[in-house]
């Protein structure tokens, strides 16, 4: 049994989900303690025990400790069971992260899976599912898979009740890509969401945006939500380029300026165009989990953050893949994955 410090590194949510998804696939039981210990309220919030129960499922696995506030579980996975499931966060909770859990076992496993996951799809420090359906899943899909993601209705804090289904046709064994260049830039978004507030706080959004782009109207939407559970605000800026899409998320909250809402995404947006690598932060500490599974793969990234390092630590543990990583002359870190 592998023991797993939960407080190592950068000390989250992430170190918990890995372990689930690697757990999973390798049939390797693991126990974790100190549980989320950097975090203000340590140990399994609900988003975190309905991902616990949901490897569970998938995995017919014994548990012990999965209960709200508990800072240690011990995981014996028995039988990855593809098949249809249902997975809710009875929060606000980020249902996209309960996917992020149960998602890498169910690419390569014995049959199709369906799976319908309620709760927020749309919350700050989460992959919000536009990021989910435009940027990571069509990395996903060519590694062999075939994935699709759809929303039937977006979920905002604090309200949550969003609902998406991920479909998943998986493969035999995962093949790696090499994603060294960005190419052409050939398509830029920017949607503002508004659900049950009003429309000015898009339009404010997206006149900044436009501004700082100097983008024109072509590139502007915005996107009116009536059937959410309760209000929210997000905008999103979308670079498409020939080898990747990014998508940048700005989260709006009560108290803060559409303005700053904008200024904040056209920052991201700005980093990574001038940076010229293709992937951006969130998305490479996305992608290791998969590539260390398919065991071969590099990309060039514009930097790696703590959840990154921490997560090649923990990946490291169930998996015999190493990392080799490297400061790019121009701008940006070169990571190889190698059995
Ligand atoms: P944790 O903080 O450990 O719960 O992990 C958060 C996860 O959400 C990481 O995989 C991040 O890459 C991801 N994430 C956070 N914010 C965003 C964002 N704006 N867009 C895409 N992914 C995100």
């Amino acid at each position: 049994m592998l023991t797993i410090d939960g407080s190592f590194g950068e000390g989250g949510g992430q170190i918990l989900r890995t372990a689930l998804g690697l757990s999973l696939i390798t049939g390797t039981p693991f126990k974790i303690e100190k549980i989320r210990a950097k975090r203000s309220k340590p140990g399994l919030m609900r988003q975190h025990l309905t991902a616990v129960n949901a490897a569970a499922k998938v995995g017919a696995a014994d548990v012990e400790g999965a209960a709200i506030g508990s800072q240690t579980l011990i995981f014996t996975p028995q039988n990855l069971l593809p098949g249809e499931y249902s997975f809710a966060v009875a929060t606000a909770g980020s249902a996209t992260l309960v996917l992020q859990t149960v998602l890498p076992a169910l690419l390569s496993a014995s049959a199709s899976s369906k799976l319908t996951l309620e709760g927020g799809t749309h919350n700050p420090f989460a992959p919000p599912f536009d990021f989910l359906a435009k940027s990571f899943l069509p990395l996903i899909n060519r590694m062999g898979p075939k994935i699709t993601a759809s929303l039937i209705r977006p979920g905002f804090y604090p309200a949550g009740g969003g609902r998406f289904v991920v479909e998943i046709e998986p493969v035999k064994s995962l093949s790696g890509f090499d994603l060294l260049q960005r190419g052409e830039i050939i398509a830029k978004r920017a949607k503002a969401m508004v659900a049950s507030l009003p429309t000015i706080i898009a339009e404010k959004e997206l006149k900044v945006i436009a501004h700082k782009m100097s983008w024109d109207s072509s590139c502007l939407h915005i996107e009116k939500i009536a059937n959410s559970a309760g209000p929210g605000n997000i905008v999103t800026i979308e670079l498409e380029s020939e080898n990747i899409c990014e998508v940048f998320t700005g989260f709006g909250e009560r108290g803060v300026k559409s303005e700053d809402v904008a200024e904040q995404v056209v920052k991201m947006a700005r980093r990574y165009l001038v940076s010229g690598v293709p992937v951006g932060e969130y998305l490479t500490d996305q992608l290791l989990v998969p590539l260390a599974i398919a065991g071969e793969g590099s990309f060039v990234s514009i930097g790696l953050s703590r959840h990154s390092t921490t997560n090649i630590e923990i990946i490291k543990k169930f998996l015999g893949v190493t990392f080799a990583i490297s400061q790019l002359e121009k701008s940006g870190w070169l990571i190889e994955i190698k059995k």
